[in-house]
């Protein structure tokens, strides 16, 4: 099974190409962003506590995030595995190369390459689908906030986390923490320029895992 590790600065694109091989090859989403959204939209106990490092934009506790991504997977079955801001630090990355030994996962990794003014143009137009995570521009998707979402039809929504301030922070955290995630994958990483139109990144990816319109569960 193939497992899919998409790193890169936030609003640099993880989220759109996960919804893509997810839609397309039936690929199962871990994305540790949705997951803190939802235990904190539910108010749950650990939701509570994670609270406060969303709206900051600070990283959750490692230890937390690989419970939550590891016991979450016992179960999984299908194509293969979307790793949407998972891992974010050294140690993540660890735990997360000994699963894919554990379970004998082909692992893809790749690095969407932006600049902070490509993802601050992103940013201050996303908005987003609390319902099924779906995120649209609303200057190129003309999704509004408050429109129901085009998937789903829940009520479109902006990020609590997505304002300029808390971007610097996050971006900043995001270059602190990559440089020795890339030194620990090394030449298994694929960068991919990210500042170009997502069906044009997406056909980079696709191409390097070798997946074509054949392979997919849709045709
Ligand atoms: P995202 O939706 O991936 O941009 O994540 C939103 C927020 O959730 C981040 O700013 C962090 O506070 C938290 N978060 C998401 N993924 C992780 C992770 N792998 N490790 C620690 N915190 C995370």
């Amino acid at each position: 099974m193939d497992a899919v590790v998409l790193l890169g600065a936030p609003g640099s694109g993880k989220g759109t190409q996960t919804g893509k091989l997810c839609d397309d090859f039936g690929f199962h989403r871990v994305s540790t962003g949705d997951i803190i959204r939802a235990e904190i939209r539910d108010g749950t106990l650990l939701g509570k506590s994670f609270a406060q490092y969303q709206a900051t934009g600070m990283l959750v506790p490692d230890d937390t995030v690989c419970e939550m991504v590891f016991s979450n997977l016992s179960r999984i079955d299908g194509r293969g595995l979307v790793f949407d801001g998972f891992p974010r630090t050294l140690l993540q990355a660890h735990r997360l190369e000994r699963f894919f030994v554990e379970r004998d996962l082909r692992g893809f990794i790749f690095l969407f390459d932006v600049t902070f003014e490509n993802i601050e143009n992103r940013i201050v137009n996303r908005v987003s689908c609390p319902g099924c995570n779906s995120v649209f521009n609303s200057r190129v998707d003309g999704v509004e906030i408050g429109a129901a979402c085009p998937r789903c039809g829940t009520r479109i929504a902006v990020r609590q986390d997505d304002t300029i301030e808390v971007l610097r922070h996050r971006y900043d955290i995001f270059r602190r923490e990559v440089d020795p995630i890339l030194e620990f994958y090394g030449d298994k990483v694929h960068v991919i320029a990210g500042n170009r139109p997502a069906d044009d990144v997406y056909l980079d990816i696709t191409e390097q895992m070798n997946l074509s319109a054949l392979d997919s569960r849709n045709s």
